[in-house]
């Protein structure tokens, strides 16, 4: 996965830094899509005490360019990797739900698997990609952005997923939805060099994407090692974002609060 942080034409951030919840939950298509995204908000949200709670739809088995690649494997290597990067950020828990990387749908039967989990761990804050994000290419990416928007409206009404509800949860609606890789990004969090070398480090936890995305999208620069290079361009982009924010380092997002 690539991304921009493209705040330089943007208007500044409308809100920056929410009250840390206690309570948080990242709701993403791909193991490593969270560390990109948000690693730095939520080393930050854990280390005040929050618990940090990981939903990771797909297995993430396309996650290869070797055309004979043991895939099977591979999905059970990235769930290590995730929950050994989930760690490095202080996280709580981790689930993986194991649907088809590639071919993630926002049907109604994932909108009630995210329900579920929404209802079973009741965040505060909820994260995710934007599902409005123009441009986009990765179908993944969009499918997951509409499953937890529909799946936090499923959520709150006890009318969605009743059998649910049988079960012992009970509705529950989040107070703020903050979407990465924003569309209009109107919202940050900031952050300092510690929750930054965090971020970096549960990056470098998920080994077996190095190849396809880590180093692909990182150029070296004269007499640069690869994983320098890896750690200077997220270092850059994560203050780009806190130029946009005023501080050293920021991520950047489209809050949804009073539309909840
Ligand atoms: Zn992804």
């Amino acid at each position: 996965m690539v991304r921009r942080a493209d705040l330089t034409d943007r208007p500044p951030p409308r809100s920056t830094d929410l009250d840390p919840p206690d309570v948080a939950l990242v709701v993403v298509a791909h193991p490593d899509d969270a560390e990109f995204q948000c690693g730095g908000t939520i080393a930050k949200w854990a280390r005040l005490g929050a618990a940090v709670h990981h939903l990771v739809l797909t297995d993430g088995s396309k996650g290869t360019w070797d055309a004979t690649a043991d895939t099977t494997a591979l999905a059970r290597r990235r769930q290590l990797e995730q929950e050994e990067a989930a760690d490095l950020l202080g996280g709580t828990s981790v689930t993986f739900l194991g649907l088809t990387d590639g071919e993630l749908t926002s049907d109604v039967a994932n909108r009630d698997r995210v329900c579920e989990v929404v209802r079973r761990l009741r965040p505060d804050v909820v994260l995710g990609h934007d599902p409005w994000k123009r441009y986009r290419l990765h179908p993944d990416h969009a499918a997951a952005g509409r499953l937890v928007v529909e799946g936090i409206v499923a959520a709150r009404d006890p009318w969605f997923a009743p059998e649910q509800l049988r079960d012992g949860l009970t509705p529950h609606r989040p107070r703020a939805l903050l979407l990465f890789e924003p569309d209009e990004a109107d919202h940050a969090e900031t952050f300092g060099e510690a929750d930054l070398d965090r971020k970096v480090a549960a990056l470098l936890a998920h080994r077996s994407q190095w190849e396809t995305t880590h180093l692909h999208h990182s150029p070296t620069g004269d007499d640069e090692a690869p994983l320098d290079a890896f750690r200077r361009r997220e270092a850059e982009l994560a203050a780009d974002a806190g130029r946009w924010a005023g501080a050293p380092f920021a991520e950047a997002y489209h809050l949804l609060d009073d539309e909840l």
